[in-house]
């Protein structure tokens, strides 16, 4: 009798950022009034003139039906003219393949790409996501660690380190979930030139490109090092732009031969994105960037005052996010003592704490590779992050 479940199945760990968001909406639904800074999505609405076009769509219909797998022509061409008007990439449109939000794009990505034991770097802290993928792609995930010190950022002689003769690619994230770190531009073309005289696939993940603040920059690896364009994917989505996250929709970029192989698989799994979901992505894509801009002014504040707010807790420490809404303090000096009673060895303990005592959910960071770090997401009201960044700081003086 084999087993009940495959061991690739069975070898996943549960996303850890998922589990605390799912706990901390439990205890809420019990009545219980606690302050979630585990989602990684939006809290503004998905503006009107998006959902205005994907109700009209839902009333014709042809998007009752299936579209291509590889999905809609229109928003194959207008995804192509975004790409073009935001990072300076230019692709045609048989170059992009609309998925299931840019987690799917990941997951095609990684299937497409790697054989059994294919190596892929991928710079730590990470999303919890990418080494779990890769695991089930058959590759090897082989994580690289990043400091405070470079604010975690992966530097040439860390990521050449890592090398084998089976590493296949590396995942380039800028701005970077769980840090916030943004690349500035040379060191985006230093890590691009390494990739490409180590002959190594850049899977670049772009979903945050529109959430970078102050002096901070975001640049395209693939316009830095246009040489890199025939080895490389580019990753995103309209989840954090566009305050999109439910609608599932994102794309991968890449050579034709790759998107075609993606294709295919995609053809055989999911088929094309529910196609009212694509018209909505279509009206998003094709529309201006106002109402990104105004989410990001409101990130903007909030991250002033979470990165302000977090210093001031007596042994935790914040590097300054640059982009996406995420806050990764330490909380390394409050580790080995006892807090409300508890002695707190780790931050998966620590952040067990907060949540029972404080009522206010933080995501640990050893799920991101990050042992003595959590993450603070600042997609959340003002009035919320002030309430919960001070629980935290009363019950750690405390
Ligand atoms: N990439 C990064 C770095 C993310 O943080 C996320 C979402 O949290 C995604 C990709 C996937 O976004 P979605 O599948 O919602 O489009």
């Amino acid at each position: 009798m084999g087993n009940r479940i495959s061991k690739t199945v069975a070898a996943i760990s549960e996303s850890p950022t998922l589990a605390m968001d799912a706990r901390a909406k439990a205890l809420k639904a019990e009545g219980e009034n606690v302050i979630g800074f585990g989602a990684g999505e939006p809290d503004f609405p998905t503006p009107q003139y998006i959902v205005e076009a994907a109700a009209r769509a839902s009333n014709v219909p042809t998007y009752h039906r299936y579209t291509p797998a590889a999905g809609l022509p229109d928003l194959r061409s207008a995804i192509a003219a975004k790409t073009k008007r935001d990072s300076g990439f230019d692709v045609p449109a048989d170059h992009v393949l609309v998925t299931n939000g840019g987690k799917h794009a990941l997951f095609n990505t990684f299937l497409t790409l790697l054989d059994p034991g294919d190596e892929v770097i991928i710079p730590a802290p990470y999303w919890v996501s990418y080494p779990e993928m890769v695991r089930i792609a058959g590759g090897r995930p082989v994580g690289v660690t990043t400091t405070e010190e470079t604010g975690f950022r992966a530097t040439i002689e860390q990521l050449d380190a890592a090398v084998t003769e089976r590493t296949k690619v590396v995942v380039f994230v800028s701005p970077s979930n769980p840090t916030g770190a943004v690349y500035p531009p040379n060191e985006v073309r230093e890590i691009g030139r390494w990739a490409l005289s180590r002959g190594l696939w850049v899977v670049t993940d772009e979903i945050y490109e529109h959430l970078v603040y102050g002096d901070a920059r975001f640049s395209s690896i693939v316009v830095e090092v246009p040489e890199l364009a025939d080895r490389a994917i580019v990753i995103n989505g309209v989840a954090k732009t566009y305050a999109m996250t439910g609608w599932r929709v994102g794309w991968m970029i890449g050579p034709r031969d790759v998107i075609a192989g993606a294709t295919s698989l995609q053809s055989h799994s999911t088929s094309n994105v529910a196609n009212v979901a694509q018209a909505a992505a279509l009206a998003a894509v094709s529309g201006g960037l106002e109402e990104a801009d105004r989410m990001r002014e409101a990130f903007d504040r909030r991250r002033r005052t979470i990165h302000k707010l977090l210093n001031e807790i007596p042994e935790v420490t914040c590097i300054e996010p640059e982009g996406a809404f995420y806050a990764f303090p330490s909380f390394k000096g409050l580790l080995g003592r006892d807090i409300a009673g508890s002695r707190v060895e780790s931050t998966d303990e620590l952040a067990e704490v907060i949540l029972d005592k404080a009522r206010v959910a933080i995501v640990p960071g050893e799920g991101f590779g990050a042992p003595g770090y959590a993450r603070l997401s600042y997609a959340l009201s003002d009035e919320d992050l002030l309430e919960g960044v001070n629980r935290i700081g009363d019950l750690l003086s405390g």
